[in-house]
């Protein structure tokens, strides 16, 4: 059985990912998260009888713990997802960003090359680390083209550039220092688990509760979404079979206008729980004053990685979107605790 390190572990993608590969079997996985407001032990209670999962709280910007980290546990790969990840956060406090994803991630770089060039030689040659990031470094598109892997960085928020710079970091550590490095930039991710604070959640657990649901500006602007399972099954793919000091970017072919998104979130709604004064859940759309900056389309080109390693994601916009609504419905316990603030108080015994 191999060890996997993974960062951010609590977190939306890296919860959803932790869950994924310890029901596949194979991987013992050690789980690092600060535990930000955005990670949530709630997500990983279904791994409390699990012994192949470590859970350590703990930041990647701390070289001590990691160190002791990486000697005790020895693991065949590390899976980089913590991070700040909100862009709205970082437009009111973007320290926190460079902190975590630039110097947080630089740390665990030096730390992953130092234990990386004291592995035994074949274990040096199997050893991987996943960055996974984002293809908002790209920055915005015009109403046509695609962002492939060669599109050149043009960062716009304090978030994406935050990404930018650790992504450049990986890429130089492949480049100095040898380090057998991959990195991931995804589209916009939406399914189980992800705080309610991103586009999709928000507006499904708005709608679920009968209040406005505030998009931005005119709501043309594009994403191209994916279902967070696939992106998870991307990871496990490039970590498997990617060539180390390569890039690959992970996309849904499903480009749609935020306002589409909305409407389908309240269409979908009106089927399985409509609201009780008999209107529409359309009504309840509110265009509030676009975020500063605002890129008006992603669009990912994916097709390195379904070429050079054979994925696709599985799910279409509409499959995933049905799913990801009958989850947040099912599952209106974790999102109450979520917004009560009560999932902060879970504690880390057994798990
Ligand atoms: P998230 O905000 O839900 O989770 C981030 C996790 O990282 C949290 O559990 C948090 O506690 C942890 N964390 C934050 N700072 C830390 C630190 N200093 N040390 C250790 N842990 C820390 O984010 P997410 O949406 O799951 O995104 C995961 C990764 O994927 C990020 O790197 C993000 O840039 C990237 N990404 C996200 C999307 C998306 O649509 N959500 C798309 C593409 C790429």
């Amino acid at each position: 059985m191999k060890t996997v390190l993974v960062t951010g572990g609590a977190g939306f993608i890296g919860g959803n990912f932790v869950l994924d590969t310890l029901g596949q079997g194979g991987w013992r996985v050690v789980n690092l998260d600060k535990l930000t407001y955005a990670g949530n032990l709630d997500t990983l209670a279904p791994l409390r009888a699990n012994a192949d999962h470590v859970f350590v709280q703990g930041d990647i910007g701390d070289a001590a713990l990691l160190e002791k980290i990486l000697d005790e546990h020895k693991p065949d790969a590390i899976v980089n997802f913590a991070a700040e990840s909100h862009v709205d956060r970082s437009i009111d406090a973007p320290g926190d960003f460079v902190q975590t994803n630039v110097v947080g991630t630089l740390n665990l770089l030096q730390r992953a090359t130092g234990y990386w060039r004291g592995l035994p030689l074949d274990r040096q040659d199997g050893f991987r680390f996943l960055h996974v990031s984002t293809d908002e470094v790209y920055g915005s598109l015009g109403p046509v083209g695609y962002f492939t892997e060669e599109t050149a960085y043009a960062p716009n928020s304090p978030y994406s550039a935050s990404k930018a710079s650790s992504d450049h970091l990986v890429r130089a550590f492949h480049h100095t220092y040898g380090l057998p490095t991959l990195t991931t930039n995804c589209s916009n991710n939406y399914g189980p688990y992800q705080f309610p604070e991103k586009l999709i959640p928000l507006m499904i657990q708005k709608a679920i509760e009968g209040k406005p649901l505030p998009v931005y500006g005119d709501g043309r602007n594009v994403r191209d979404w994916l279902y967070v399972r696939d992106h998870c099954r991307a990871i496990a793919r490039v970590l498997e079979a990617g060539r180390p000091g390569e890039v690959y970017n992970v996309g849904g072919d499903s480009e749609r206008e935020n306002i589409h998104v909305v409407k389908t979130i309240c269409a979908l709604l009106d089927q399985r729980r409509p609201l009780a004064d008999g209107r529409r859940h359309e009504a309840l759309i509110t265009y509030v004053k676009d975020r500063p900056g605002h890129d008006r389309r992603y669009a990912i080109d994916a097709s390195k990685l379904k070429r050079e390693l054979g994925w696709a994601p599985q799910e279409t916009f509409e499959t995933g979107i049905a799913r990801t609504v009958d989850w947040y419905l099912a599952n209106q316990e974790w999102c109450g605790r979520v917004l009560d603030g009560s999932y902060r108080m879970e504690r880390l015994g057994g798990v």
